[in-house]
């Protein structure tokens, strides 16, 4: 099948939950509600039979084959780097680095670009919400490079404080390294205006994209950022893809990070010489399967339609958060103004792994614990949260069981208390 006929298949397998072979199977007897989406989304059939039928008709090693079956792959892949491109809105397609995901994007821009462009005093700006992804790759980067972090603080309800934002950037502010979306809160941040605030004194603008992909449509020209990055797992798509967007010039002026094949124009004991962007940070055989898989997953939401994604999700947020007020001892950690997708909660005198495991026995897949963004915990004074978190195929239907399997631990709990 060629790049363009996948595509195309893609578009005609709209049809929501049925797309989803996996939800359809009962867990412990009940129905299967998975709501830890914000950990890995389910992947729909036209993926799996992409992936599948790349192995079948298609596979051979890109960019070095001249044979027949290595130009298939080789357009393949670069078509999934176009699809990419039309996703984000970049300019031109030079600007899409594949990589294992949203950490591994993460850490090139870090050892590449930082190392490059840092120095001793120099300023990072993350917020306190940011994923460890988005935080240890920084700090690694300060101790090598005498960098300073600074944190925007977030207020009571989850958001940043961005009186505190303007008051840290100043002339020493390098990079601003900020979630779009938050995974512990839901927060949706404004980072038009923090891209903007940021280029005032010069600095570059990494915006993580990992929560933010799958639930809203993003343009990173009209974002201006410098870098936006995301995982194909969280859209749909395979683990082990994903992308970095990056400005044609900057990623132009980075050195290599990673060094191998596919990367070099040409290699002599003396001396090598690198091939141009994107390949340059491409080294090795990367995974070409799992492209046209990633692909085939953005050519579906677009089919659906961003923007009917994120209506029917913020209808069911809006529907769960109003259901889980009601419920009594239960306090929603992350009550922004913009949400996105995620419901994160605690409940007096239930640990949150207590109920985990409680609504596990009903079928119900939520995540318990710090997500990865232990200074949010530490901000808001808890060890962690119970998090549902949701995605297209989530309905109404899926919050109502929520609601009852906690009101099923709390009875099992002696719950239902007030604090
Ligand atoms: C999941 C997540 C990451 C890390 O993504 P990986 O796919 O594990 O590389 C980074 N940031 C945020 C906000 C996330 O939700």
């Amino acid at each position: 099948m060629s790049a363009p006929e996948i595509f195309s298949l893609a578009a005609e397998r709209v049809q929501q939950a049925q797309d989803f072979p996996i939800l359809q199977q009962s867990v412990r007897g009940k129905r299967l509600v998975y709501l830890d989406n914000g950990a890995t989304t389910q992947k729909p059939s036209v993926v799996i039979e992409t992936e599948r039928n790349f192995y079948l008709n298609d596979n051979a090693n890109i960019h070095r084959g001249v044979h027949w079956l290595s130009q298939r792959a080789t357009d393949i892949y670069e078509a999934g780097r176009e699809q990419i491109r039309g996703f984000l809105n970049a300019a031109r397609s030079e600007e899409i680095v594949f990589t294992r995901g949203t950490t591994e994007a993460i850490n090139l821009v870090a050892y590449s670009w930082g190392r490059a462009n840092l120095a001793s005093g120099d300023e990072i700006i993350l917020s306190g919400m940011e994923h460890h992804s988005n935080i240890v790759p920084w700090q690694l980067m300060a101790e090598q490079t005498g960098a300073v972090l600074k944190v925007v603080p977030i207020n009571d309800r989850g958001e940043l404080d961005m009186d505190a934002y303007r008051s840290l950037l100043g002339s020493k502010t390098r990079l601003v390294a900020i979630a779009h979306v938050s995974n512990a809160l839901g927060t949706v941040n404004p980072v038009a205006d923090i891209v903007a605030q940021a280029h005032a004194v010069g600095a570059k603008v990494l915006v993580d994209g990992a929560q933010a992909v799958a639930h809203q449509a993003v343009d990173v020209q009209a974002l201006d950022c410098d870098f936006y990055v995301f995982s194909g797992h969280k859209l749909y798509g395979p683990t082990g893809t994903g992308a970095l967007y990056a400005r044609y010039e900057l990623l132009r002026a980075m050195p290599p990070w990673q060094g191998g094949g596919d990367m070099i124009r040409t290699v002599s004991f003396e001396r090598s010489t690198y091939a141009d962007v994107p390949q340059r940070f491409e080294a090795g055989t990367p995974n070409i399967a799992g492209v046209a898989g990633l692909a085939s997953a953005i050519a579906y939401v677009q089919a659906l339609g961003m923007g009917r994604i994120a209506a029917h999700e913020q209808a069911v947020l809006a529907y769960g958060t109003q259901a889980l007020l009601r419920v009594p001892g239960l306090r929603l950690i992350g009550t922004a103004a913009h949400k996105a997708a995620i419901l994160s909660f605690v409940l007096d005198g239930i640990h949150p792994h207590d109920l985990g495991t409680i609504l596990d026995t009903e079928g119900i897949a939520i995540r318990a614990g710090h997500h990865c963004a232990m200074p949010v915990m530490t901000r808001f004074g808890i060890p962690g949260t119970a998090r549902a978190s949701l995605a297209l195929y989530n309905t109404e239907s899926d919050i109502d069981a929520l609601v009852a399997g906690i009101h099923k631990a709390q009875d099992m709990f002696g719950g239902k208390k007030r604090s």
